[in-house]
């Protein structure tokens, strides 16, 4: 499967907004200004409230994938998404989604869901990761050609789970 740079964008955008815990305000507006997704300016209470609503839902696409086709068709259907031809950074035609009149939550649900959704559409769900470092519950997606990534950040839970094993070995 090819991953479009739209693609690897928006599944990047899902897994920050599963990974990154949001506790205000603040903490949803600069994941905003981070992804691009909308003007930091306009996040409100309501907007905190909703995102995260369906932040716990597209985590459990993560976990549970066996159910994440009713869950994205349900997250999907909550959204009003318009699809426009674009062409940009010299790639060819292609066809951008977006909900941009509509609220933060809904804009985050239409660019988050419909990534995942393409996973499914193409048989790469098994992509969707949790990582299996000790007490690290992030998720990611392996978009690596052998399919082989295990932790969410070779510098960081991947070192530190080496470290362990190397530890142990000596230990015995
Ligand atoms: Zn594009
Ligand atoms: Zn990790």
């Amino acid at each position: 499967m090819l991953f479009s740079q739209d693609l690897i964008r928006s599944l990047g955008t899902a897994v920050d907004l599963v990974n990154t815990p949001l506790t205000t305000v603040a903490d949803l507006a600069a994941l905003v200004e981070r992804r691009k997704v909308a003007s930091p300016d306009e996040v409100t209470g309501a907007d905190l409230d909703a995102v995260r609503g369906s932040r716990d839902e597209l985590h459990r696409v993560f976990t549970t994938p066996d159910q994440a086709v009713e869950r994205l068709n349900k997250l999907l259907g909550a959204t009003k998404v318009t699809l426009r031809l674009s062409e940009h950074d010299g790639l060819p035609l292609h066809l951008h989604h977006s909900a941009e009149q509509a609220p933060v939550a809904e804009q985050l649900t239409a660019d988050c869901g419909l990534a995942l959704a393409q996973l499914f559409v193409h048989g790469e769900q098994t992509r969707l990761r949790t990582c299996a470092a000790e007490g690290c519950s992030r998720v990611f997606v392996d978009a690596s050609r052998n399919r082989c990534r295990v932790y969410c950040d070779s510098r960081t839970c991947g070192n530190r789970m080496h470290a362990a094993a190397h530890r142990a070995r000596r230990r015995r």
